[in-house]
């Protein structure tokens, strides 16, 4: 026996013995009954056991119009908070589905990190219902992209996930390709409201090839997550800037602190 032979039987063993431990974890994938994303509770269904859905904070109105920040109490049809007016964003309206707190935290974390991808129907139809206005107004939808660098360590984008779930429910077609994330960006996690919007300035495009699929069309903006608004704005005006008749936001969670009307 050669030396190199020698060597090689110790890393076939190891071969095998990884084969088998893998063979193991599909199996026992198939056997257990699906947890919980919030939880980790063995759950009878898909998604969440009943205790955390209990937990869900769904938006519903009275909210803003423009932005789809919850209010305190209701103002009457049609009135605006005082955020929408001074700093108006350049999407037309923004709905979330739930507030971002704990439990919306883990689906969006098993989504994105946990590939939990049988969880995006679900998340697709609470969106569907939390944008059902604006789906039935929209020509197509756009998924806010990932630079090709993070798509590629992550093996795919969360917002297109939820776009197709969205467009299976709906029917609205998704616009794949129509933006571009030409700039790869820091996490906006930890950054200021301003920093977040440096952040993102002039990351997004609408490549030459997609400008017809742009120009005069009503789009729905998709994310998974809307902090300071600052990502979804920037490819709100990379649209507009390319003839998008319209752009609304849909996001499946947001961070909302209740408002104040503007009166
Ligand atoms: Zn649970």
């Amino acid at each position: 026996m050669t030396l190199s032979a020698g060597i090689a039987v110790p890393t076939q063993i190891k071969r095998v013995a990884e084969a088998m431990r893998a063979a193991m974890r599909a199996t026992l994938d198939l056997a257990l009954p699906p947890l919980c994303p919030a939880c980790r509770e063995p759950v009878a269904g898909q998604g969440l056991c009943p205790a955390c859905w209990s937990k869900l904070s769904f938006i519903a109105r009275p909210y803003c119009e423009r932005l789809g920040i919850p209010f305190v109490y209701d103002p009457g049809p049609g009135i605006l908070s005082m955020e929408a007016i001074a700093d108006p964003p350049a999407y037309h309206r923004a709905r979330a589905a739930v507030r971002f707190d704990e439990i919306s935290r883990a689906l969006v974390h098993a989504l994105k990190y946990g590939d939990r991808l049988d969880l995006a129907p679900m998340m697709g139809r609470w969106i569907c219902h939390a944008g059902r206005e604006l789906l039935a107004e929209a020509d197509a939808l756009v998924a806010v992209p990932l630079h090709w660098r993070r798509l590629w360590a992550r093996r795919f984008n969360q917002s297109a996930m939820l776009a197709a779930a969205i467009s299976a429910e709906s029917g609205v077609p998704v616009a794949a390709a129509a933006l571009k994330r030409v700039k790869p960006t820091a996490q906006q996690v930890g950054l200021s409201r301003t920093e977040r919007a440096k952040n993102v300035q002039g990351a997004f495009r609408v490549p030459q090839e997609s400008k017809a699929a742009v120009a005069g069309r009503r789009l729905i903006l998709v994310d998974d997550v809307l902090t300071s608004g600052a990502t979804v704005d920037a490819c709100a005006r990379a649209l507009l800037r390319a003839g998008a008749a319209n752009v609304d936001v849909l996001i499946f969670a947001r961070v909302a602190e209740a408002v104040r009307t503007s009166i």
